[in-house]
């Protein structure tokens, strides 16, 4: 495959770098013990996958580790309730990825009897599951020969071959997509496919800092023979976020904490959170806010500034606490307890500087009190 200026964007068959044997090798003594390593069910592959999306391996330990005890099979992810999904999830984020898990086990509890198919093709058409997590089931779970490029491969395989390519660039990513497969042994193609992964998240580091001193390729990379490999891969800059100003209300009334429910579509969709409105408000703004809800405001307290960055928005925000003496919940909100909030309802990570103490607050104790 070439680029606008006929040039190879990747090398062609008789340049090939012969990684697979030294990456394996490396990849048998070096790989991390992970749980969904040591029993690789498609079933624990698959949810590994997704929730290893934009989420890193430390992080998502104890998310597999609740996940897999409280939904053990697909089955059990296919009839459990949303708002049980959601707190499974709480805090990972893009949480569009836990309802495609469940409308995925849903179709396969369906049509494949419980059971991932074991095909690429039949993968790819399930909701949620792209070329990548495909490729990474199918050759991981079954071991088919597919790759699973992702974005720590693209790394490591724009290293080796020093491309200076734009790797954001569909047409470059679906060469080294055919890159990946070509170097892919047929007996291994599981491993191959994680040892790529392993070295790109351990020692092929992103952000300029590669640890080539300990790379089992360090002899065949391009990148690093070259002395540029500190500058790959290139990427066009990113369109700049939106930045959208928010004011966020804890309204608090015997114990209790106000949550709405967000829109069932778009950012955040579906979960549960703190009011908030557009906008920097004053205090005096906010508690008019929860007059016109039914509310009698008693006191105000700001909860000072914070700012969540999601992936296309920034939200810069100030907070609120206002208590109140009880009121009926307008449309679509309610009332939750303490207790409710750990085990009942999840809220966005984005909102944590106003929610993380608020079982505290909502019995009354304040920070000094627990010192
Ligand atoms: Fe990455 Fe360095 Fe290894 Fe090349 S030698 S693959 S740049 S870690």
């Amino acid at each position: 495959m070439k680029n606008q200026h006929g040039r190879e964007i990747v090398p062609t068959q008789g340049d090939l770098p012969p990684m697979a044997t030294p990456l394996l090798d490396w990849y048998d003594e070096n790989a991390r013990v992970l749980p969904w390593r040591q029993y690789p069910t498609p079933y624990r592959v698959w949810v590994s996958e997704i929730m290893l999306q934009q989420t890193r391996v430390q992080a998502v330990l104890p998310y597999f580790a609740r996940f897999m005890e409280a939904l053990p099979t697909i089955e059990a992810l296919a009839n459990a309730p949303e708002d049980t999904l959601t707190k499974l999830w709480e805090g990972l984020g893009y949480y569009s990825r836990v309802r495609n898990l469940q409308k995925a086990a849903r179709l396969v509890t369906a049509h494949y009897g419980g059971q991932l198919p074991d095909s690429y093709e039949e993968l790819l058409k399930l909701p949620g599951i792209g070329a990548y997590t495909a490729g990474a089931v199918a050759s991981i779970a079954y071991q088919i020969p597919v790759p699973a490029v992702d974005g720590n491969v693209l790394r490591v395989l724009a290293r080796v071959v020093a491309s200076e390519e734009d790797v954001g660039n569909p047409q470059v990513k679906k060469a080294f997509t055919a890159l990946a497969a070509q170097l892919q042994p047929q007996d291994r193609p599981g491993d191959f496919n994680q040892a790529l992964m392993e070295l790109g998240a351990t020692v092929c580091l992103p952000n300029g800092a590669p640890l080539c001193h300990r790379c089992p390729v360090a002899g065949l990379c391009k990148g690093y023979q070259l002395d540029i490999a500190q500058t790959l891969p290139v990427k066009a800059p990113k369109a700049p976020r939106r930045v959208e100003d928010r004011t966020v209300l804890a309204v608090i009334a015997r114990e209790k904490v106000l949550l709405c429910r967000r829109p069932s579509k778009g950012l955040l969709a579906g979960l549960w959170e703190l009011p908030n409105l557009p906008g920097r408000l004053t205090g005096r703004q906010a508690a008019e806010a929860v007059e016109s809800w039914g509310g009698a405001v008693q006191g105000i307290a700001p909860l000072g500034q914070s700012r969540h960055i999601f992936t296309h928005i920034q939200w810069e925000m100030e907070g609120y606490e206002l208590r109140c003496a009880p009121f009926p919940p307008p449309e679509g909100f309610v009332w939750a307890s303490g207790e409710e909030l750990a085990h009942r309802y999840a809220l966005p990570s984005a909102l944590k500087a106003y929610t993380r103490d608020l079982p505290d607050r909502l019995s009354g104790q304040s920070k000094e009190d627990r010192k």
